[in-house]
């Protein structure tokens, strides 16, 4: 089995050790060598310690090359990976790759070249790193109903949001405490605004609903905007704040009165209490819980980045293209069957937690209670801090919509009672 790997950064230099550390081992998994033909890179002025005549700048020709069977791309982007995938695929090869970015907008048009191929294309590093999740939704719960998949899937901004909550600090301190230990990238956009986090959620949900959706399908808010105090609030009612993508079913009846089902998917920081399993998950470590019909509930937890365990990752794949070429045969391919309708959020039911400056005086809760009702949004908890003009109330709600709850909080700002919300902070991981 010839294989080329793309790219020689930090993934591919883990994936280029271990297909050379473990010949022997892999050898025998898949009943033939698997034999590294090439290496392409971007720099040759660079000392990679692999033998020089294993390098190319050339990654088409890499790719073209008769003797290789199986592409490993670990270059990241959209081009050129997309021209490499697509030109590993028309010409029937297998290819593994670990980029979301690619897989979240271009999942469609890679995936039905590899079925028109008859090729495998597989990704299981593509998300959260080391942990199997991909194959875990694709495989092992193709014979359930998936209902919910949310986790914590960027390792920067758990280690930003871990970090204030345990010292109390602001989110640039905590920002520029992740640049200096390598953890976030020198432009921290992709990961702290959820644009990474939105591409991993966008091939989550496609895998879980069989549908296919795309980072433009998920709705995306990121950490930048996340204050001590929130912390501090969250603290407050036994909870830490946490970046969640999530992918649900969402079912409701359209206005004609039929059932409806759509799927909601989103990315944004919300409230988790202290003793749902994704809030023990800190530093920049990654986790993915999902439930299922008949499963009930299950958590996926590890290493979600880092060149070895994405390697693992990326090393799982290349052994099951590498046997099923050899055996003959193909991995499943995808599965869009269900076609389901993405819910916009306004339309998505979520709790929340609204912090308000209130004045203390007589009628100002019934009159702050009565907009919430008005617009059906039902309150679980009021609690009052403090007394005179400085005081505050925290209203926690049952399930509401986003566009409810928006009408509610610019209705309470427009009120009479002289009202004025804090902060709205979503809630998740609790039962209605
Ligand atoms: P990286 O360290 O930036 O490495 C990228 C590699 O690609 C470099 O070796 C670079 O060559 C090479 N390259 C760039 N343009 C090229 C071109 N036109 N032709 C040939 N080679 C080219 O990236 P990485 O961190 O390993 O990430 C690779 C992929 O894995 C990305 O899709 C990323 O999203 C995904 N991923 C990474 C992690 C992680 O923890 N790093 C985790 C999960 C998934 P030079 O060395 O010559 O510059």
């Amino acid at each position: 089995m010839g294989v080329a790997v793309l790219g020689l950064g930090n993934v591919g230099t883990e994936v280029v050790r271990v297909l050379r550390e473990h010949a022997a081992d892999l050898r025998a998994r898949v009943g033939a060598p698997v034999v590294l033909r090439g290496i392409a890179v971007r720099r040759t002025d660079v000392d990679r310690g692999v033998p020089e005549d294993l390098l190319t700048t050339d990654a088409h020709a890499l790719v073209a090359r008769d003797d290789v069977d199986i592409v490993v791309e670990v270059i990241g982007g959209i081009e050129p990976p997309r021209s490499l995938i697509l030109a590993a695929l028309n010409a029937g090869k297998s290819v593994v790759t670990a980029n979301k970015a690619l897989l979240a907008d271009y999942t469609g048009e890679l995936a039905e070249a590899a079925e028109r191929n008859r090729a495998d294309l597989y990704f299981e590093a593509a998300v959260a790193g080391a942990i199997p999740v991909v194959r875990p939704l694709m495989q092992s719960l193709a014979g359930d109903r998936v209902n919910r998949v949310a986790g914590i899937v960027n390792g920067t901004t758990n280690f930003i949001l871990s970090a204030m909550d345990e010292t109390g600090a602001d989110y640039s301190e905590m920002l520029a405490e992740a640049t200096r230990l390598g953890y976030a990238e020198a432009d921290p956009t992709a990961d702290v605004e959820g644009y990474d986090a939105a591409a991993k959620a966008a091939i989550l949900a496609s895998l879980a609903f069989h549908t296919r959706v795309t980072a433009a399908d998920v709705y995306r808010e990121g950490i930048s905007k996340v204050t001590a105090e929130d912390l501090a609030t969250a603290a407050a009612v036994n909870c830490t704040v946490k970046l969640l993508a999530i992918c649900e079913r969402v079912e409701d009846v359209a206005d004609d009165g039929s059932p409806r089902e759509r799927i909601s998917i989103r990315v944004y920081p919300a409230l988790v209490p202290r003793d749902h399993p994704l809030a023990a998950v800190n530093g920049a470590f990654n986790a993915v819980v999902v439930e299922a019909d008949n499963a009930g509930r299950l958590m996926f937890y590890g290493q979600g980045a880092g060149g070895a365990p994405t390697a693992s990752a990326v090393m799982g794949d290349l052994v099951m293209a590498a046997r099923n070429k050899y055996y003959g045969g193909r991995g499943p391919g995808e599965s869009t069957y269900a076609s389901l309708p993405i819910a916009p959020m306004g339309d998505t039911p979520t709790r929340y937690h609204v912090n308000m400056q209130v004045p203390d005086r007589p009628g100002v809760l019934a009159g702050v209670a009565a907009e919430f009702a008005k617009r059906d949004v039902s309150i679980s908890t009021v609690r009052q801090e403090g007394a005179g003009e400085g005081a505050r109330l925290v209203v926690v709600t049952h399930l509401a919509t986003e566009a409810a709850l928006a009408e509610t909080v610019a209705a309470l700002a427009d009120s009479e009672y002289g009202v004025s919300v804090t902060s709205v902070l979503r809630l998740e991981g609790t039962k209605e």
